[in-house]
Formats: structure tokens, C-alpha cells, sequence
């Protein structure tokens, strides 16, 4: 193994670059990202680099000496747009190929858009640094921020914006806000905060697209009903999807993401995938997942790196088993969550209440614990991810808390 290919220069690729070199590989890696840009953090992009409260700078996600420390071969602001399996080549954007012995693809997540969504002032989506700068410049007191969709970024975005002043209203198609991550009952108590910060939230409402008023200049946002919600800013917030668009000849099977079995390796010697591109099977749902969160792409970055080398060196590699876990900061609260909702599972608040705007709440399916919720409640959610990678009951969850109550 003389030389390994990452492709997507961020978190999970970050990662998994520092993981090679803890195990001592030496050889060559080379870095491949498609942003200009060092490692960088994502999660201050809606937060505190949106708010103002920091600069661009401070989300790097190493200082330069560690990096330097690394040896990486950094080729930056050229996208790789095509991998050859048999040959074991990648290529970039500018021509250049890249023969490897073992890659590991990182290429993370991009924002979908609106069908045919124009280019005008005043229309955002958030991913990178420079989506929120640009966003940045454009919440000032009293403007009008429509944020099309009611998942996490969304309503960060709707936080933050409310925040500098802005007068917020957030459109959502389905019934309730952060629905696919919480579930709608959850999703609404843990969205409470959003009414009382004054943040104008509708549910259950079609946008038909944006509506122009200045030449180039966003005006509203049109909604199926035929009404339009005036806005000076909008933001596009309906998800994301895999960075697979360069993977599409290279023979890797693709389904919302590389697919990939339960150590991370993408069906071919030698390659792997981690982060918000990868679905693999993990075993203690037993079934496969894709999964975008912070946590889940930095341990995938490095378990995907230690495969890697553990096959090379002729040893088992060892299945990525994941209790996922996420955060979001909305105004004050802190919504946390472990493990998975699929829909359909029995959710119960067991500590705290709506009311209190504080609480923890516990997801049964068949008897087992398979999520836990908290909302501005940190030391008593965490527990729950550890009891939930051991597959524990709800009666073993419940014994947890009452462990609460006594203390
Ligand atoms: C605004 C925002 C706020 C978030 N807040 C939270 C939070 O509070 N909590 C939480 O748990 N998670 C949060 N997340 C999610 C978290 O940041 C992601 O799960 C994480 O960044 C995934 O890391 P990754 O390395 O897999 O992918 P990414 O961070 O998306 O990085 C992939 C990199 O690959 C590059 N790339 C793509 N295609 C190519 C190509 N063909 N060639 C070369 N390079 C390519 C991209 O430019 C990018 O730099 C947030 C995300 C965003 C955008």
C-alpha cells in the first residue's frame, strides 16, 4: 500500500487522514477537495459564523502546524469527476488522474433545490462557508426571511435570523416541524421555542416557487394556493443529497449514497466510504442507513481509515456498529437525539415537560430503547446512546430514570 486517495477534504476525510497516520501508514496520502479551503467545520455555519459572533476563520478545523504535521498532498479547488475501479485511477476537474492502492471517498452531502430555482439576490442554500457568509450579509433588522423547509438548518437559520433582528417565517409541507429526524410530536414541543422567539411557523403549505420583483431580485414565495409570502431573503433548506454525481460510471453501486457493507468498504478492494455519502448496513438497527450527522462522519472517517489498513495487513476488519447522534441549537434550547426514528415508534417524555420548554423523551419499538431525545437536558440524554448500543429494553431505560428522580 504505497498510496491512498481521499477524496472530499472535510470532516470524514480529515479524519480519516489523521487516522492513517495514528496507525502508522507512511506512504503517500492525497487529499482531494473540491472547495479551496482547508478542513473546516460545518455546525458554526448556521450558528455562530450566521450570527456574527465569529469569523470565518475560527471554524478551520486544525491550525496549519497540525496539519503540517499530517504530510498530506493537498490537491485543492478541483473536484474529482471520475474513478476508475479497474484501473484504480481518480480524476480531477483539471485533467490530472491519480493512480491509488486503497481510497476512501468523503465527498459528503449537497443541497437539493428548488425545481428550477432562480439565481437571484436574495435566494440561499446553506452548506458551505461561503453560503453562510453571503447569507450572512443579508440578515439585517427587519427584513423578511422566508426559510423554506422545517428541518434542523432550517430552523437554525430561522433561529439565527430572528436573532439579528429579522422578521422570520418558516413554510413546511408536512405537518409538523423537524418531522423525518423526531417524529411530529416530538418535532412540535421541541419547535415551542420558535413561537415564543416570534418566528412565524406554517405547516402543511405547498411552495409552487419564488416570485421576482426587481429585475434579478427575489420578492416572495409563491405558494400552491395562489397567496405569496413577501421576502426580502430566502432560504432553500429541503435537504441534501449525496455527492455521488462523480461515482455515476465507476461501476460502485449507488443507492442515496455509496453503498457500502458493515465495515464501510464499497464493494471493491480497497475502497471505502465515509460521512454523509456513505450507506452501509449497521448492525445494530440491521438494516443499512445513510446517516448526516457531525458525529457519525468523524468516527466513520476513522473507521474507515483503520479498515482500510487492516485488510492491507491481511487482518478482519471490524464492523462499524453506530448509535447515531446529533445536536441543533435553536435560540436557547439544545435539542440532542441518540439513536434512529424510523416513524411509527411509541415516543414518551420521562423527564421534564413542553411546558418547561426542558425534557427527555424516550422511543420504544416492540420493547426495545431505540432513540432518546433531549431538549436542553445534556447530561441526562447521553447515557441513553450507550443504553442504546447495548440494546437495552425500555424497562432497563426506565430503570435509568428513574436513577434521575433519587438523585
Ligand atoms: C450548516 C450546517 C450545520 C450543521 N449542523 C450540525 C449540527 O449542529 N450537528 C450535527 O450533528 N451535524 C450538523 N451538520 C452536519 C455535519 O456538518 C455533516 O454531517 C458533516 O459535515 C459531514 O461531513 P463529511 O465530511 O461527510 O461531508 P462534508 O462536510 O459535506 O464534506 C465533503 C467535502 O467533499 C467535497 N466534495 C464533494 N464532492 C467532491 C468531489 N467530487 N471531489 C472532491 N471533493 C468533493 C465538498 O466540497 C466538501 O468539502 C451541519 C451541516 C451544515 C451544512
Amino acid at each position: 500500500m504505497n498510496t491512498i486517495v481521499i477524496v472530499g477534504s472535510s470532516l470524514a476525510g480529515l479524519r480519516a487522514a489523521e487516522t492513517l497516520r495514528q496507525e502508522k501508514f507512511d506512504g503517500r496520502i492525497v487529499m482531494i477537495g473540491a472547495e479551496d479551503r482547508a478542513p473546516y467545520d460545518r455546525p458554526p455555519l448556521s450558528k455562530k459564523v450566521l450570527s456574527g459572533e465569529w469569523d470565518a476563520d475560527r471554524v478551520t478545523l486544525r491550525k496549519p502546524d497540525d496539519l503540517a504535521t499530517l504530510n498530506l498532498e493537498w490537491k485543492l479547488g478541483s473536484p474529482a469527476v471520475d474513478l476508475n475501479t479497474s484501473e484504480r485511477t481518480v480524476t480531477l476537474a483539471s485533467g490530472e488522474t491519480i493512480a491509488f492502492d486503497g481510497l476512501i471517498i468523503a465527498t459528503g452531502g449537497i443541497v437539493k433545490r428548488l425545481p428550477n430555482q432562480p439565481t437571484w439576490r436574495g435566494v440561499h442554500t446553506l452548506r458551505s462557508l461561503d453560503d453562510s457568509l453571503a447569507l450572512r450579509e443579508e440578515l439585517a433588522d427587519g427584513r423578511r426571511v422566508v426559510v423554506i423547509g422545517a428541518g434542523f438548518i432550517g430552523l437554525e437559520v430561522a433561529a439565527t435570523a430572528r436573532g439579528r433582528g429579522c422578521e422570520v417565517t418558516v413554510l413546511e409541507g408536512l405537518e409538523a416541524p423537524m418531522i423525518r429526524g423526531l417524529g411530529a410530536e416530538m418535532g412540535r414541543n421541541a419547535a415551542l421555542v420558535h413561537e415564543d422567539n416570534g418566528v412565524g411557523l406554517r405547516f402543511g403549505v405547498r411552495v409552487s416557487g419564488l416570485v421576482e420583483g426587481e429585475p434579478g431580485v427575489v420578492a416572495g414565495v409563491a405558494l400552491e394556493t395562489g397567496e405569496v409570502v413577501p421576502a426580502d431573503v430566502v432560504l432553500v433548506g429541503i435537504g441534501v443529497a449525496p455527492s455521488t454525481d462523480w461515482l455515476t460510471t465507476s461501476g460502485l453501486t449507488i443507492r442515496d449514497g455509496v453503498v457500502c457493507d458493515r465495515t464501510l468498504n464499497a464493494g471493491v478492494r480497497g475502497v471505502y466510504a465515509a460521512g454523509d455519502v456513505c450507506r452501509w448496513h449497521n448492525d445494530l438497527y440491521d438494516r443499512e442507513m445513510r446517516v448526516e450527522h457531525w458525529t457519525t462522519a468523524s468516527e466513520q472517517g476513522a473507521a474507515a481509515a483503520r479498515n482500510l489498513l487492516a485488510v492491507a495487513r491481511g487482518e478482519e476488519p471490524k464492523p462499524f456498529v453506530d448509535v447515531p447522534f446529533f445536536w441543533s441549537d435553536q435560540f436557547t434550547a439544545r435539542i440532542q437525539f441518540v439513536g434512529r426514528s424510523e416513524g411509527g415508534e411509541n415516543a414518551t417524555i420521562v423527564v421534564g415537560s413542553p411546558e418547561e420548554r426542558q425534557f427527555v423523551a424516550l422511543y420504544e419499538r416492540e420493547g426495545r430503547l431505540v432513540a432518546a431525545l433531549g431538549v436542553s437536558r445534556p447530561r441526562q440524554l447521553m447515557p441513553f446512546r450507550k443504553l442504546i448500543g447495548e440494546r437495552a429494553t425500555m424497562e432497563q431505560a426506565m430503570e435509568l430514570v428513574r436513577s434521575f428522580v433519587a438523585t
